[in-house]
């Protein structure tokens, strides 16, 4: 609730508590005070009704209400402001009045045992005591409202977690999962040991506690999630770690225990915990930003919790995470996150039946393949995917067309992979030699066995880049042999290459290319034994390959001085052979090279035919012919 708000209301409803004191009990009806003449007259009168007398002191109520000080003419006797009201009080006189009491039987006045309401009590308590009420109301009030919306001062241990709800959420089902089918089947049958455990538990076994989906990001994770809730016709309770960590320590924990508290109370159930590694890091270990103390406690917790339930009870732990290497080991452990399912990015097949999900909404051209599409986007993840459909249907949108054509997600996917083109005005010097940069890229990739084939080379700049030579493999690979990371090298050095051997000056242009190049030659040298000097030792850790920025040995190296002098020289030896060849390549294609190089400043953009047919070069032999015809030692 923000503050400023309940300020705001907490000096409408003081004000009002004012008003209403004021409309319910005038000041008017606060005692009169009147002399004892005045109280005499007015027994006289038989306008007094009853009185109270203790000491000199007489209180009393009249029949009729008198105004006291009397109004006379214009002028009001006395000083005071002129008060009506029906009680009053007043003081006997220090010389005893002998014929009072007769009077007031003659006139018919009740002499009360009990003290008479004055009238001044009420409203002294309402003025007194009301505002502290009302503060305590509207505490209460803010309390509750604040706990009923989950957050807030009261709701602060309770978790955020939302129950997912078949009615109001859009339900999505393993329909809308494609790509991933090993772990959907899984998963399936994660959700039908819920619905049946005898079926599973019957010969002994088990059912999981916990089941953690590993991938790279938008793999699918949480979309594989909603459609078990959607599925799963049990109650799902979904949460994203991060919202369990807030500023207070102790909040994490307390969310995690009401998490599971309202799960047991609906179990069989399930708990998805989202983007685990937002707490499930490894404890001790080195934690940027956020309390490293409120972490701990909330994992504490969910092991706790995790310990606390028997599987019989019915509850499983559904958890995602793109960085299984930073979690502790303990959520690990068996009776905790016990399987581990991997959402890998989806085969040529898999995409070609995301695509077919997310074109489901939009007609397609009749010379739309998605198999083609499959086939051109290796490495594209399922949300990728949904992005390049989205991408060409608004391309075809804009182009007021009334179905997605193939020109659309063409010119879609070279949006998403190379960047949007950016206008800029460059000199007649730059555009040549940016068209020497890519070329030399272009035809080394070309001629080289075992490069990813050239799609298209354009010197049109888009994102980052003045030119852009886009090479994607024909299949997707799992494994990379050395021949292939080395025509990867040599290809990129191609650019820097050929500025060399027409302008023979260096630019900034390569950065990319070195920056590149020399993180495949150090992994060939520390990671993947490919070098015969250091042998088949692991110098490097294991990089998290979903993210990016250097792992590295945390502190010592587990190595000498010696073997780091031995891995630097080696990197260099591959990178300055690579970039030999591709010097020796060139100068001997250079004819080929000043050809594509004046198509591009002609047409700018060339695809892999154009290439072809402009060099006059044949197709790139497969990786599997270079063996004898390519070796760079
Ligand atoms: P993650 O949680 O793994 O990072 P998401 O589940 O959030 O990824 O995926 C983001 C979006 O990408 C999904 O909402 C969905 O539209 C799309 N997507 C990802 N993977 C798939 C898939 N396997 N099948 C269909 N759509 C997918
Ligand atoms: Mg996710
Ligand atoms: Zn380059």
């Amino acid at each position: 609730m923000p503050p400023r708000n309940a300020w705001l209301w907490f000096i409408v409803i003081l004000a009002l508590n004012f008003l209403l004191v004021r409309i319910f009990f005038p000041a008017a009806d606060e005692a009169l005070t009147v002399p004892y003449t005045v109280f005499k007259e007015e027994v006289r009168k038989d306008n007094v009704a009853a009185i109270f007398s203790q000491g000199e002191r007489i209180e009393g109520r009249f029949v009729e209400p008198v105004t006291f000080p009397r109004v006379v003419g214009d002028a009001a006797e006395g000083t005071a402001a002129p008060r009506t009201g029906t009680t009053f009080t007043t003081t006997l006189p220090s010389f005893v009045d002998p014929g009072l009491e007769n009077l007031l039987i003659e006139h018919g006045v009740e002499i009360s045992a009990e003290p008479i309401r004055t009238g001044s009590g009420w409203p002294l308590l309402v003025f007194g005591f009301g505002p502290a009420l009302l503060i305590i109301l509207f505490y209460v009030w803010l309390f509750r409202r604040a706990a009923r919306q989950g957050g807030g001062l009261m709701g602060i241990g309770r978790s955020k977690a939302k129950r997912y709800d078949v009615e109001r959420d859009t339900r999505v089902t393993f329909d809308d999962v494609a790509g991933i089918d090993e772990v959907e089947n899984e998963l399936a049958e994660i959700v039908d040991f819920l619905k049946n455990p005898e079926k599973y538990t019957r010969l002994g076994g088990t059912a999981p506690k916990g089941v953690l989906l590993v991938g790279a990001p938008g793999t699918g994770k949480t979309l594989l999630a909603r459609a078990v809730a959607g599925e799963a016709g049990v109650p799902f309770f979904s949460m994203s770690a991060a919202e369990f960590v807030e500023m207070i320590v102790g909040v994490g924990a307390a969310r995690v225990r009401d998490l599971f508290r309202q799960a047991r109370e609906h179990a069989p159930a399930i708990i998805f915990i989202d983007e685990l590694d937002a707490i499930g890091r490894a404890r001790g270990g080195l934690i940027l930003g956020g309390s490293s103390a409120e972490q701990e406690q909330t994992l504490n917790q969910i092991l706790t919790e995790m310990d606390g339930f028997s599987s019989r009870e019915g509850i499983i732990v559904l958890a995602a995470t793109n960085q299984p290497d930073v979690l502790d080991r303990a959520l690990l452990r068996p009776g905790r996150f016990d399987r581990r399912l991997v959402v890998n990015l989806p085969d040529k097949k898999g995409r070609a039946e995301i695509l077919k999900i997310h074109t489901r909404q939009s007609p397609l051209a009749p010379d739309v393949s998605l198999e083609e599409l499959a086939a051109a986007t290796p490495g594209f993840s399922g949300a990728d995917l949904r992005n390049l459909a989205n991408e060409a249907a608004l391309l075809a949108a804009r182009r007021n067309r009334n179905d997605v054509s193939r020109r659309d997600f063409l010119d879609a996917l070279e949006k998403i992979v190379l960047g949007p083109e950016r206008p800029l005005l460059l000199t007649r010097e730059d555009r040549e030699r940016i068209a020497y940069h890519e070329a030399g890229h272009a035809i080394l990739g070309v001629l080289v066995p075992g490069a990813d084939p050239v799609h298209r080379v354009t010197i049109v700049p888009r994102g980052h880049a003045l030119g852009v030579t886009y090479q994607r493999p024909d299949s997707d690979r799992y494994n990379y042999p050395e021949a292939y990371l080395r025509a990867r090298i040599v290809g990129m050095l191609g650019g820097r290459a050929a500025e060399e051997i027409v302008y023979g000056t260096r630019t900034t242009g390569a950065e990319n290319d070195i920056a590149q190049a020399t993180e495949i030659a150090r992994n060939m040298v520390t990671r993947w034994g490919m070098s015969d000097e250091l042998g088949l030792v692991q110098l490097a850790p294991k990089r998290n390959p979903y993210l990016s920025g250097d792992g590295g040995f945390a502190g010592e190296k587990p190595f000498s001085e010696e073997t780091a002098r031995l891995v630097d020289a080696e990197v260099q030896r591959l990178i300055r052979e690579s970039h030999q060849e591709a010097l020796r390549l060139l100068r001997e294609h250079r004819r080929e090279l000043d050809a594509l190089v004046a198509a591009l400043l002609e047409r700018e953009t060339l695809d892999e035919e154009e290439i072809l047919e402009v060099t006059g070069l044949p197709a790139a032999p497969a990786l599997e012919e270079r063996a004898e015809r390519y070796a760079v030692r």
